[in-house]
């Protein structure tokens, strides 16, 4: 039986430390669905359609990556796919709280959906959507941040933010 996995994340933009995570998942899955969650809580730089299509043109010729958007509970979505395992990525230690809880709760939902832990190459473990959107706006340069089709739409992004 083919394995599948649920990559769940705000993926604003997905960084090389996503594609790694993503990766390694491929040493222990066959397929992998990533998830971009469509309303996160604060305002993101990129809409849910542009981060999926930044997502769907990194992996065009990957038949084993599927790229969906989720809203509302996690475990629902997992069991709506007919999967079982759910990976996140562990970074430095100030992810640990946060993912243990997630995990634990997420255990209570729906005990027979697994979080699966993995790291990212020390290269990445501490770069964040964040620190890449942070340093893209401030003019500093990404390009061994993110794949390069993200690269490109950031500039674009900050290009016409700045000409309003
Ligand atoms: P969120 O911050 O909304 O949880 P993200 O898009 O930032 O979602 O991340 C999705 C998943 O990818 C999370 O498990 C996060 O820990 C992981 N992740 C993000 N960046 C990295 C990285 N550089 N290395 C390893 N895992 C990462």
């Amino acid at each position: 039986m083919e394995s599948r996995a649920i990559y769940p994340g705000s993926f604003d933009p997905i960084t090389y430390g996503h594609v790694d995570i993503i990766e390694r998942g491929f040493q222990v899955f066959d397929e992998i669905i990533i998830a971009v969650l469509e309303n996160p809580k604060k305002e993101p730089l990129f809409s849910t359609k542009e981060r999926v299509a930044m997502i769907r043109g990194i992996y065009a010729d990957r038949d084993n990556i599927k790229v969906m958007t989720f809203k509302g509970l996690l475990v629902d979505f997992v069991q709506a796919q007919k999967a079982r395992v759910v990976i996140r990525g562990l970074r430095a230690i100030s992810d640990f709280e946060y993912e243990l809880q997630m995990a634990l709760m997420n255990r209570n939902l729906a005990p027979d959906v697994e979080t699966f832990f993995m790291m990212p190459s020390v290269k990445y473990s501490f770069l964040s959507s964040n620190l890449v959107r942070e340093v893209a706006l401030l003019g500093g340069s990404v390009t061994e941040l993110v794949p390069e089709l993200v690269a490109r739409r950031l500039s674009q992004k900050i290009k016409r933010s700045t000409r309003r």
